[in-house]
């Protein structure tokens, strides 16, 4: 009850912002939230800030340029897409947003370079997506489909340390943990004294902590196996929890960080011998145990603005993401 109590009074439910109000805050919107684990509900990782007239993509996992269709961002808005590591499931969106962009539609008509920062290995995906849409390409173009300036790809290698400094939005990178899976990076992005804090696959460090300390808001990956699946197959639920952050280490995390405001994305829900998948009000029991500050279970197409008044989730409808643009 602590915790929902907190969270009634730290999270001011605003209405829609005017666009003269936004351009003086950030915008966050999770575009998916789930993992490589099949799930309808939950399309692959990928989150937009939104920071002055820019449109800055962490990860793009399944899905992600319908979501950025439902969400009404013109699939030609996205400046750059920032990816964590190299696991397919922040990397599969990738080709239907840099094939999908020059169309001359709706959501289509970039005329410029696709733009990627990722760690060591970015390059080999920048290839393969050119050599998997080469045809494409030429074929597009003499359909007068797409245009020679929207073929390039320019992919950024990135070490620790700040990655993206325009207009006034900075973004850094920090090394956060993952068992074997290296470099895996969390992201700060920074926009007019506001700060949101991206963290993706990762248990607890010491350098992710460090990072996300006096984040507006920060969004953390969880992985959850219900307490009758750990009852039966303790060793497979800590397999998983190895590397990746279970409820009680999210909880540590959290209370270390101390955000505004936490919401969890990248949600691994596991399930085996017939037993469910945890339903979110264990998940959310569960990190209450460990942590009284606010947070909310992330949802695909939730949103959430970060301004001098706060942080403010804003209006959302589940059913949003089964829906066309109104
Ligand atoms: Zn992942």
């Amino acid at each position: 009850m602590k915790n929902i109590a907190k969270l009634a009074s730290a999270v001011v439910v605003a209405g829609l912002l005017t666009t003269s109000a936004f351009g003086q805050s950030m915008k966050v919107t999770l575009l998916g939230t789930g993992t490589p684990i099949l799930n309808i509900n939950r399309f692959g990782i990928s989150m937009l800030v939104e920071a002055g007239h820019q449109h800055l993509l962490f990860d793009a996992g399944r899905g992600v340029a319908m979501r950025l269709h439902q969400a009404k961002v013109p699939l030609r808005d996205v400046d750059a897409v920032f990816v964590s590591l190299m696991n397919s499931d922040h990397v599969t969106g990738l080709a239907d947003l840099y094939a999908s962009a020059p169309h001359p539609t709706d959501d289509g008509r970039r005329t410029a370079p696709f733009v990627m920062y990722g760690p060591d290995g970015i390059e080999n995906v920048a290839a393969g997506l050119q050599l998997m849409l080469k045809d494409n390409n030429r074929l597009r173009l003499l359909a007068h489909e797409t245009n020679p300036g929207a073929i390039g790809i320019q992919a950024h290698t990135i070490e620790p340390g700040v990655v993206y400094d325009k207009d006034g939005v900075k973004v850094s990178a920090f090394l956060i943990q993952h068992g074997v899976t290296e470099p895996d990076y969390g992201y700060r992005v920074e926009y007019k004294g506001h700060t949101v804090v991206i963290t993706d696959d990762c248990t607890y460090s010491d350098n992710l902590t460090k990072n996300a300390k006096g984040a507006d808001l920060m969004v953390q990956s969880v992985a959850i196996a219900s307490r009758a699946l750990e009852k039966v197959d303790m060793d497979y639920a800590n397999h998983f929890y190895s590397y990746l952050a279970n409820p009680d280490t999210v909880g540590k995390i959290l209370s270390e960080s101390k955000p505004k405001l936490a919401v969890l994305a990248h949600i691994s829900l596991y399930s085996r011998h017939g037993i469910q998948r945890a339903s979110m009000d264990e998940l959310r029991s569960r990190i209450a145990e460990h942590y009284d500050g606010p947070f909310v279970i992330g949802d695909d197409l939730m949103s959430f603005v970060i301004d001098d008044s706060g942080v403010h989730q804003q209006p959302y409808n589940a059913d949003v993401k089964f829906q066309e643009p109104g």
